[in-house]
């Protein structure tokens, strides 16, 4: 299979550039879109296209097992600073999360598969999603509502690959288990009635509240999770008053919660409700909002089990990094959760600077293409023959 891949590596490479030449928002993936079904009905796949509002489901083969294989197809408003042939073409939109290098390598396993002369019997289902890095105004995301709109039903499996500039570019990470966090954001508002400075016992003084409020708040972490329990929280942004001599009336502060399982993420929720009654024990108030975001990523471990083997057979053991699990987010969550699944790390380093994802200077080593596109094709078979044995 790497041999197959390496033979197309002049094409992946071209797709790649392409696509990150034109780099599209998310949700606004028309063009990568197009060039997606275009290309698969090339190679004689049905594609069917507005999923999700811009992504494509590419379909070979049929009956069942049925094997997922998904990419994200979006780019990010970053202005590129990095000069070589294939820079972005769009100001201020850039691939800098590699997205269109997944792209370009499911492109690749759809042409090995198709042109695979004894392919495992069964159904390959490529998912091209739209929007992994956003969510539109209904707060969804593209991994969301491909699940919604039941692109994965049926599915035996699913897999996923993300390429990871920092990691040297012959090597995999694949692990069992959370990769990803759930992420939920909040906003609160801490309210007193504020007043001169020089009489601070006439009043309530929300900037006093906020003091104990954050020492709350960092406590949740501390002395209410089991410390066992992968958590996180972060105050990202304190707003309070104008004036030296005035005493605000109001304090406003925003922040990140992660954790893994979900009965730590509710857990998280209650206590951060209850660490806020401290603002009404000193007199004030809050009023807290809050925003779900991504669910946590699970690896399954019958999945990725199999893309372990699959890795030592193709590129020997030494290929295998130890994997790093993540408090990061990421909408393959969702995925995971309607049929068993499994996302690995690809090392794509691209030379000794640090380049690191969402950041304008990111960059990926083309040479992981290749390996990338072969594990992908070689699980989508393993797959298919592990489940129709059942
Ligand atoms: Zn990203
Ligand atoms: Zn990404």
């Amino acid at each position: 299979m790497l041999d197959k891949a390496k033979a197309i590596n002049e094409q992946l490479i071209a797709w790649r550039r392409d696509i990150h030449m034109h780099p599209e928002l998310s949700f606004q993936e028309q063009r990568t879109g197009r060039l997606v079904a275009d290309t698969l009905e090339a190679m004689g796949i049905e594609a069917q296209t507005g999923v999700a509002k811009t992504g494509v489901v590419g379909f070979l083969g049929e009956g069942s097992p049925v094997i997922g294989i998904r990419a994200d197809m979006d780019a990010l408003p970053i202005q590129e600073n990095h000069d070589v042939p294939y820079a972005s073409q769009t100001p201020g939109v850039m691939h800098a999360c590699g997205h269109d290098a997944h792209t370009a390598m499911l492109l690749g396993v759809a042409r090995l598969l198709s042109e695979m002369p004894n392919r495992p019997a069964g159904q390959v289902r490529f998912l091209f999603q739209p929007s992994e890095e956003w969510l539109d105004s209904e707060h969804k995301s593209g991994g969301m509502r491909m699940v919604e709109e039941g692109a994965l039903d049926g599915l035996d499996a699913v897999i996923a690959l993300h390429v990871a500039s920092d990691a040297p570019t012959d090597r995999i990470m694949i692990d069992s288990g959370y990769i990803t966090a759930s992420e939920d954001s909040f906003r609160i508002t801490l309210t007193g009635t504020g007043g001169h400075g020089a009489y601070p016992h006439q009043g309530t003084d929300p900037t006093f509240i906020l003091a104990q409020v954050i020492n709350a708040i960092h406590g949740i972490r501390a002395r209410r999770i089991d410390p066992t329990k992968a958590a996180a929280i972060s105050i990202g942004s304190i707003h309070a008053g104008s004036a030296s001599n005035v005493i605000p009336n109001k304090v406003e502060l925003t922040g990140t919660m992660r954790s893994f399982d979900d009965k730590t993420r509710e857990k998280l929720k209650v206590e951060l409700a209850q660490a806020l009654e401290v603002a009404r024990a000193l007199g004030g108030d809050f009023i807290l909002e809050f925003t779900p975001g991504y669910a946590s990523t699970y690896n399954d471990p019958a999945v990725a089990g199999v893309i372990r083997q699959a890795t030592e057979d193709l590129f020997g053991a030494a290929a295998l990094l130890p994997p790093e699990a993540g408090m990061g987010a990421e909408d393959f969550s969702y995925m995971t959760r309607k049929a068993p699944g499994a996302m690995f790390m690809l090392g794509a380093k691209y030379d000794a600077v640090n380049r690191p994802h969402h950041t304008p200077v990111f960059d990926i080593s083309e040479s992981a293409l290749p390996i990338g596109t072969a594990l992908l094709a070689e699980v989508t078979c393993r797959l298919l023959r592990q489940h129709a044995q059942k």
